[in-house]
């Protein structure tokens, strides 16, 4: 049985999780959500990323972005070192796709804000 907290929303349920000959056991879910939450952990965990690149702007040295879909859990450092290698050179906007494919894991890198875009 194992022990986990659910992150799909703020409740925060604590999950116990196994998989039996029956299939996978859940408890302590208040929700579906929770019971696909603890399976996908035991199975295949994943996480969203959300980060800051630098920028050649001065009077905006970072901006935030984040994948477009989540990635395996044991991934995020690999990922988290290609994001710290971009550097952004144009005033993007937000939405933009700033790597596509990370490591080919089918996830672009993304930016999250229009700060760069509206800044003079
Ligand atoms: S089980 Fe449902 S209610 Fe509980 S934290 Fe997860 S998503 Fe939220």
């Amino acid at each position: 049985m194992k022990e986990l907290t659910c992150i799909v929303c703020p409740n925060g349920c604590t999950l116990y999780a196994e998989e039996t000959e029956a299939g996978f056991q859940v408890a302590g879910n208040l929700c579906r959500r929770g019971e696909e939450f603890a399976i996908t952990e035991l199975t295949n965990p994943v996480r969203t990323v959300c980060s800051t690149v630098a920028t050649a702007f001065p009077r905006v040295p970072v901006i935030p972005v984040r994948v477009s879909r989540e990635i395996p859990k044991e991934r995020i450092f690999d990922v988290m070192e290609e994001i710290n290698k971009i550097v952004v050179s144009e005033r993007v906007e937000k939405g933009a796709v700033l790597m596509e494919d990370v490591l080919g894991l089918g996830a672009d890198i993304i930016v999250t804000s229009s700060i760069l875009s509206e800044q003079e």
